[in-house]
């Protein structure tokens, strides 16, 4: 099992989440993180850290989000490790307030 990072995270990286993170799983790139799947060790400690609602358990992963699943595999192998919170991205707080958060 993992956690997957998805949509809603695209242009937040307020990185609340990378700093409860126990080990090094969260990955990024210019616009969103993605989760290792054979990083986490599925604590869920991120979850209700991010403001946006963008991260499931992937047994709790919405149909409509489920490529998430395979990009977030995909993704996190070829990008930087993001563990320390950064600033977020320029635009971050209309996006969660246009996502309804
Ligand atoms: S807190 Fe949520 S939206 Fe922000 S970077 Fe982490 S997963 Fe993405
Ligand atoms: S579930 Fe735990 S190990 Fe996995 S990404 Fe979230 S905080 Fe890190």
């Amino acid at each position: 099992m993992t956690f997957i990072v998805t949509e809603n995270c695209k242009g937040c990286r307020f990185t609340d989440c990378v700093a409860v993170c126990p080990v090094d799983c969260f990955h990024g790139d210019d616009e969103m993180l993605y989760i290792d799947p054979d990083e986490c060790i599925d604590c869920g400690a991120c979850v209700p850290e991010c403001p946006v609602e963008a991260i499931y358990d992937e047994t709790q992963l919405p149909e409509d989000q489920s490529d998430w699943l395979q990009i977030n595999a995909e993704k996190a192998k070829g990008l930087p490790v993001v563990n320390e919170k950064g600033d977020a991205l320029p635009g971050a707080e209309e996006r969660k307030k246009q996502l309804g958060f």
